[in-house]
């Protein structure tokens, strides 16, 4: 009796730490970015290093590739971000305005516009209507911003932050291929850089998968297949450049 009593309160304690947690959503858009950017440093850098090693006989045009394209990465990365978060962010203001001038100048027609979006999301008509007048009544503009245009707090995005994050995350990826280019033997470079790239982008696949609450063996199989064949493709290149050139 004491047991099963102290295993229910556990199950409950469980439950309600489950329900306190924060919904994966509202983790997704940073880590996501994050990933993505590492990803991109990671498979970038390594391809890149991995052509050059395979046409290459000596350490220095290896290591100045890498270099090169960690540097053009991480600043294409961050200049991308910043400019798509920027006309996002112009579209919502855009959007909000016209919804401003709607709200003032068709009142009515707007309290109907958010009723039937109510009722489609399943409210009776009757109660529809009610909770379109009292949110209206509240605050007119919150409730069709959020309701009609779908914008909120975790879809706005700051540019810059967006930016220096995803050049961040693309940096801290693409140095890891960077460093094998320092001290790994010249010899098996484009083997170390595929494996060392490989086992970094499984890890970074496997910790975002667990985070996100999605399957990791899918995550992992996933990440390697597509991050074998930029490497493969990119190794077969700096080979018949190889020959060509030798
Ligand atoms: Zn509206």
């Amino acid at each position: 009796m004491q047991l099963d009593r102290s295993r229910k309160m556990k199950e409950n304690k469980n439950q309600e730490d489950d329900y306190l947690s924060p919904h994966f959503i509202t983790r997704s858009n940073w880590l996501r970015a994050a990933v993505l950017g590492a990803n991109d440093g990671i498979l970038s850098t390594a391809s890149i290093a991995i052509g050059v090693a395979a046409a290459s006989n000596s350490r220095e045009p290896i290591i100045l590739a890498a270099l090169a394209g960690l540097v053009a990465g991480a600043l294409s990365m961050a200049a991308g971000e910043y400019v798509s978060v920027s006309s996002q962010t112009d579209v919502e203001h855009a959007d909000i305005e016209r919804e401003k001038k709607e709200l003032a100048e068709m009142p009515d027609i707007e309290i109907e516009r958010l009723a039937e979006i109510y009722e489609k999301r399943g409210l009776k008509k009757e109660t529809a209507q009610k909770v379109a007048e009292e949110l209206t009544a509240h605050d007119a503009l919150g409730a069709h911003v959020r309701d009609e245009l779908g914008i909120n707090e975790i879809s706005q995005a700051n540019p810059i932050q967006a930016a220096f994050a995803s050049g961040a995350a693309f940096t801290i990826g693409g140095i890891l291929p960077f460093l094998v280019t320092l001290f790994l033997p010249l010899k098996s470079m484009e083997y170390s850089l595929y494996g060392f790239a490989l086992f970094f982008l499984i890890i970074l696949g496997a910790l975002a998968a667990k985070t996100g609450g999605s399957s990791v063996p899918k995550a992992i199989i996933r990440i390697s297949f597509w991050g074998t064949v930029p490497m493969g493709l990119t190794a077969l290149v700096g080979y018949l450049f190889n020959v060509t050139a030798g």
